[in-house]
């Protein structure tokens, strides 16, 4: 549990942001886990066609892609921007102009994909482009790994969440992403979530304006996590979250060529279509009734765009 809550966070100056609690003085250039300082980076904003239907709808929901992560997920498929120093650096008032671009294009909603790291200048930019008129639901595309803090502290800019929930098993947590207090922080960050956006809301065509959505990645060989994670969040919400159980696993690259890493074989291969339907046919036992499933065979290939600059300003 967390015991200094009561702390503020919003500063890149003794960066606190999550739940790795650096301390790195971002604002002097320097870098913690994350790998970012204080200065925005994006790899990519741009219409997005592939998240769940009530996301992106028939426009396409407005994905602007950050660079840096605060998990190291050993199947991550967002590597080349989750790690290093890929994307462009952008300041508040250009990322106003992104999410006013955005909205011009037609988004739907403005998705803001692994955006932890740099919260307190995305709410800097949400504010600027509201003043130029920027009115769109804003959604927070998150690992889950979160501090309590950091979402009463930057919830009121959030309409969606969309969070995963990777973990019922903090040692899986930690072999697969580095991170053994995954569970101890993204559970009652969820717990903060659901109490921020109260019930879900939708308008006449569909499209989420406010709510919760968890995404469960069921993982080869490991349908009993995935369905423990569904336990524990049935348990405490029931349906008033939405399920998003994924099969789009593939594995990265680097195991797919041989696999190198011995620890991690089991990870070498796509989820079987027995394996997926054991863990919806068991959501569906539990009583869930708010679950988005994918139909057929999908790949994480096909939903991973070009992380090219596209849509960040100047550039694509
Ligand atoms: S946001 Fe980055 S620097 Fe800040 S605590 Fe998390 S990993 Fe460390």
């Amino acid at each position: 549990m967390e015991h200094d809550v009561h702390l503020k966070v919003s500063s890149y100056e003794c960066c606190m942001l999550c739940p790795r609690k650096c301390r790195a003085d971002r604002h002097a250039g320097k870098r913690g886990f994350c790998g970012q300082t204080d200065e925005i980076r994006l790899a990519r904003a741009a219409l997005h066609f592939w998240e769940e239907p009530c996301i992106s709808g028939k426009n396409g929901s407005g994905a602007v892609f950050f660079t840096g992560c605060t998990l190291r997920c050993i199947f991550c498929q967002n590597r080349e921007i989750s790690t290093g120093e890929s994307g462009k650096a952008v300041n508040t008032e250009e990322l106003a102009r992104i999410f006013l671009n955005l909205k011009e294009k037609g988004a739907h909603n403005i998705n803001l994909v692994t955006p932890t790291h740099f919260m307190p200048s995305v709410c800097d930019a949400l504010k600027l482009s509201g003043e130029q008129g920027f009115d769109l639901p804003v959604i927070s595309n998150t690992s889950g790994y979160e501090r309590v803090q950091c979402i009463r502290e930057f919830g009121n800019d959030i309409d969606i969440w969309l969070t995963d929930i990777k973990y019922a098993d903090p040692l899986l947590a930690g072999r697969f992403s580095g991170a053994y207090d995954y569970t101890e922080y993204a559970y009652p960050a969820l717990e903060e979530m659901v109490r921020q956006a109260g019930g879900a809301l939708f308008d006449e065509a569909g499209l989420m304006k406010k709510g919760v959505i968890v995404r469960i990645l069921v993982l080869p060989g490991h349908t009993k996590e995935a369905k423990a994670v569904l336990d524990k969040l049935y348990h405490c919400y029931g349906n008033d979250i939405y399920y998003s159980i994924m099969n789009q696993y593939t594995p990265p690259v680097f195991l797919r060529n041989g696999g190198i890493i011995k620890e991690y074989t089991e990870l070498n291969r796509r989820l079987t279509k027995r394996e997926y339907d054991k863990v919806t046919e068991y959501a569906l036992s539990l009583g869930i009734e708010n679950a988005f499933i994918q139909e057929g065979e999908t790949s994480f290939d096909s939903f991973v765009p070009a992380f090219d600059l596209t849509g960040v300003l100047g550039e694509g």
